[in-house]
């Protein structure tokens, strides 16, 4: 597909080639007159430039049988073989091929656009590079094998080089810009108005033509070819680089038409001389109107772009101002600093930034803009505020720069209303307290936490070593109690002592059992629950702390139900929770000493445990927190802060409640309610 269009584009350009070369052949050689443009040379520049170089065969071929047609032609009787006349025409049809190359090399090399049209620098890089440089190489290598050939005199070489050199510059200047248009889109909108108006320029450029080359004058040669500059001006200012150049090409039809059949204002000599005379004209007009253009659109452009950046400065969220240098009288100021300050643009060129009433005097202003002034700085920065017309302030943020630029130096400041941005940065200066508190105080807490942990690692550790030195005194116990037996039961004693040796006895046995109640609540938690006895349990944990209530002065009264049915629980943590509300109750007990009551009962399927103390009681504000874990009033030594969350666990673990109800300095009491399965096994029913 691309390979077929790509032929179908050489056979395109082949035949503009034929075509042009051969029409303006055509119309100059009846007269004698060779015509001064040469528009294949435009046509091959034209399809290197915008279709690339592949393109060169179509050249070849256009060329070749242009130059066969022509000397044909021009020559039809001259005894040249054929073999020497297409070997001529390919040698000027290849130079011809060469001239689109370089002009398309140069062109890619020093023009910056795709069009040389939009830019004088490219224009300029166009025609005296492009064209005028370019166009040497057909030239010279066509005379050359002309001469060669005895096609061409020798002395006559330079003055057919110049012409040939001028016909094919001409031919690019006023053929190759049609390629140009077309790739560019139309910078005017077509209606109707503008089709009237290209009909009317029609007219006028039918009517000046006629009277400048026509036959409608009675003398011909009046110099009146400046009466087709106006339609130039006007088809390049009103339709862009297509009037252009559609208008050049026009007026150098016109004028070439006129001079041709003798008329108009370059006919005064010999033919030669209107020759001369024509080319130099066309060629002038030509490069003069397409520099025009291109600065006119240049001009356009920047004032375009100009007018598009002012009128984002001025529709610029920031606030803008222009102040003079000298007075600090405010010269422009955008939308944004009007609208947020309330002044029109008039009352705010009688201010100056002093009366924003800035925080600072005149003096202040002057220092802060002193670096700039002397230029050692290219900008200073500072906040301050403003005040709006009605009086409200607000905080601003300020950039000032010096432009030198101007007709007359001004300072030109950027400013921000920071309203928002300031309550954001205190908003997060707050939180940013709040996080630092709340890290602190997590320290602290981790801190707790980790000094609590030590703690009950400690009493842990101390467990463990209590029971393994219970279970040594095991032995020695057994044996000095097998020895006082021995005693009783062989050494004759008075009564008096023999009491003694028993009470020692009775002692080792206490002693004993202690020993076993040590061990077997220290022993691990099977989990498994067994049928137990609550009086039985609660007694031997009564068992273990007893001695050191009596030092306290702890009196414990026991009011147990009558009835009270076995349950189903873990023994050695159902003895924990005893021992630990125990504990609660007695470090509760101040100096002086107190009292516990431990009461039990029984109501339908359930087993009441109330321990009851009469401690200082536990304060209203914390009676939420105490079965967190690890929290505690008692210092650190003292309390863990686990006994009642791991109370509550085991409790909620056997399907039970646990109550509190403290009256401060009154005393406090624990109720545990445990449920009674219905179905007791008949081996324990009382
Ligand atoms: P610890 O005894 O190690 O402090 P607990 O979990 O056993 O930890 O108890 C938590 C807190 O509850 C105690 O520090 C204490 O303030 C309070 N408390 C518990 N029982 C009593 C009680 N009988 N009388 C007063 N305060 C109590
Ligand atoms: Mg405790």
């Amino acid at each position: 597909m691309t390979a077929q269009k790509q032929v179908l584009k050489i056979i395109a350009l082949a035949g503009m080639y034929f075509v042009t070369a051969w029409g303006v052949s055509v119309l100059g050689l009846p007269e004698g007159f060779s015509l001064p443009i040469y528009p294949a040379a435009g046509v091959a520049l034209g399809g290197i430039i915008c279709c690339g170089a592949r393109l060169w065969p179509g050249i070849f071929l256009g060329g070749l049988a242009f130059n066969a047609w022509f000397m044909n032609y021009v020559a039809p009787a001259a005894d040249v073989p054929v073999f020497t006349m297409m070997l001529t025409s390919s040698g000027m049809a290849l130079a011809a091929v060469a001239q689109a190359l370089v002009g398309g090399f140069l062109f890619n090399r020093f023009v910056s656009s795709p069009t040389p049209l939009n830019r004088t620098k490219d224009i300029l890089i166009f025609i005296f590079l492009v064209a005028a440089v370019g166009c040497t190489v057909s030239s010279s290598i066509c005379l050359t094998i002309l001469g060669w050939g005895g096609h061409l005199p020798w002395e006559k070489f330079v003055y057919e080089g110049i012409t040939w050199w001028l016909g094919d510059v001409m031919g690019v200047l006023l053929v190759a810009p049609l390629f140009f248009v077309f790739r560019q889109p139309l910078s005017f909108r077509w209606t109707p108005a503008r089709g009237i108006e290209v009909g009317i320029l029609l007219l006028l450029f039918y009517i000046i033509s006629q009277v400048v080359f026509g036959g409608w004058l009675q003398y011909s040669h009046y110099p009146l070819v400046y009466l087709l500059a106006p339609c130039l001006v006007w088809a390049a200012y009103r339709f862009g680089h297509p009037g252009t150049v559609l208008a050049i090409l026009m007026v150098s039809s016109a004028a070439i038409w006129g001079t041709m059949a003798g008329r108009g204002p370059f006919t005064l000599g010999s033919l030669e001389e209107s020759f001369a005379l024509l080319q130099s004209y066309l060629l002038v007009l030509t490069i003069m109107t397409l520099i025009l253009s291109a600065a006119a659109t240049e001009a356009e452009n920047a004032q375009t772009q100009s007018g598009r950046f002012g009128r984002v400065l001025d529709e610029s969220s920031n606030e803008i101002y222009l102040f003079d240098a000298k007075t600090l009288k405010f010269i422009q100021v955008n939308r944004g600093a009007r609208e947020n300050l309330g002044y029109t643009l008039e009352e705010l060129q009688s201010l100056t930034p002093l009366d924003l009433k800035f925080d600072f005097t005149r003096k202040d202003l002057e220092t802060f803009l002193k670096p700039l002034r002397d230029g050692t700085d290219d900008l200073v920065t500072f906040r301050t505020r403003h005040q709006r017309k009605d009086g409200t302030f607000y905080p601003i943020e300020c950039r000032v720069h010096f432009s030198h630029a101007e007709v007359y130096p001004v300072f030109v400041g950027i400013v921000q209303d920071i309203t928002e941005k300031k309550k954001t940065e205190e908003e997060l200066a707050v939180h940013r307290h709040h996080l630092e508190e709340l890290v602190l105080q997590r320290t602290a807490d981790l801190e707790s936490t980790h000094l609590q942990l030590l703690h009950a690692e400690k009493l842990s550790a101390t467990g463990k070593m209590a029971a393994s030195m219970a279970h040594e005194f095991n032995n020695p116990i057994f044996g000095i109690r097998n020895v006082l037996e021995k005693i009783m039961r062989r050494v004759q004693m008075e009564d008096n002592n023999k009491r003694f040796v028993k009470l020692a006895i009775q002692e080792c046995d206490r002693v004993t059992l202690l020993i076993r109640k040590v061990l077997d609540f220290h022993s691990p938690s099977t989990d498994e629950k067994e049928w137990i006895d609550v009086h039985e349990s609660i007694d031997d944990m009564t068992l273990l702390i007893q001695k050191r209530f009596s030092v306290r002065d702890i009196h414990m009264v026991k009011e147990y139900a009558a009835d009270m049915p076995p349950i189903e629980a873990v023994p050695d943590q159902f003895m924990q929770v005893i021992l630990n509300i125990l504990q609660n109750a007695e470090e509760a007990i101040p100096e002086g000493g107190g009292r516990i009551t431990i009461t039990t009962s029984a109501t339908n399927g359930e087993v009441q445990i109330q321990i009851k103390d009469t401690g200082v009681g536990i304060p209203t504000q914390i009676m939420k927190n105490i079965f967190d874990p690890f929290f505690t009033t008692k210092p650190s030594v003292k309390g863990t802060g686990l006994g009642l969350s791991v109370t509550y666990g085991i409790i909620k673990k056997h399907g039970g409640k646990i109550r509190v109800d403290s009256l401060p300095g009154r005393g406090t009491t624990f109720t545990i309610c445990l449920p009674v399965r219905q179905e007791i096994p008949a081996a324990l029913r009382g």
